[in-house]
């Protein structure tokens, strides 16, 4: 699973790399709040640990702004300061949990993969992008209402599309996604069933559309407002 640490602290990152490396997590590492945001734009993460204290401003911004485009990615905040005030304003912005420096490593593993039940827990509830609905429990796709019938590697680019809808899913990340499943696929798999998967929302009348971003990968969009 993949982690962001925000953290311009290098020594502590290159301290916990190793330990989460051997909790089964690859590490991602930005430096600021524009590195941070960047990379969440157009990476995908199991959860975000995020230092308060950045170089360029206050981490809490980058959480903030996460939200405000509809990321639920779980975000665990890091500070020296432990006041009540500070571990307010934190959850206020966005955060999920909050650990004060200087802390254990473990404990930071723990509460990362405590934060990782509990957004699994969440993401079973359905997932709208304009008039397209998936269920995540039943894996019941409807568009305006109306069942919409998937195959399993057009519902699992659509699972992905629809969690990260309005940011950009890279294509290696698609095609992760389709080598989790049975039989063959050809070098052009993803933009296949992206091709079926764009036909079908069409012909169901979805106000949601897959938007190619060349080089990169796709996006779901939802109608503009
Ligand atoms: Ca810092």
């Amino acid at each position: 699973m993949r982690l962001l640490i925000v953290e311009d602290s290098t020594e502590l990152v290159a301290m916990l790399r190793p330990l989460l490396a051997a909790a089964g997590f690859t590490i991602d590492h930005a430096v600021s709040i524009e590195d941070a945001t960047l990379m969440l734009e157009l990476g995908s993460y199991a959860a975000v640990v995020l230092d308060i204290g950045l170089p360029d401003g206050d981490g809490r911004s980058v959480v903030q702004a996460a939200r405000a485009r509809g990321d639920i990615t779980p975000v665990i905040l890091l500070t020296a300061r432990g006041s009540v005030e500070d571990r307010v304003a934190g959850l206020a912005a966005g955060g999920d949990d909050y650990l004060v420096k200087p802390f254990a490593p473990e404990e930071l593993i723990a509460r990362v993969q405590a934060l990782l039940r509990r957004s699994d827990l969440i993401a079973d509830r359905p997932v709208t992008c304009g008039n397209v609905t998936l269920d995540p429990a039943s894996r019941e796709v409807r568009t305006g209402g109306a069942p919409t019938i998937l195959f399993a590697r057009e519902l699992a680019i659509l699972e992905i599309l629809i969690q990260r809808r309005e940011r950009v899913v890279a294509k290696a990340q698609l095609e992760a996604q389709l080598f989790g499943l049975e039989g063959e696929l050809g070098s052009n798999a993803v933009e296949v069933y992206i091709h079926r998967l764009r036909r079908k929302l069409a012909e169901a009348g979805a106000s949601a559309q897959i938007v190619t971003v060349r080089g990169v990968g796709y996006m779901l969009a939802g109608p503009v407002a």
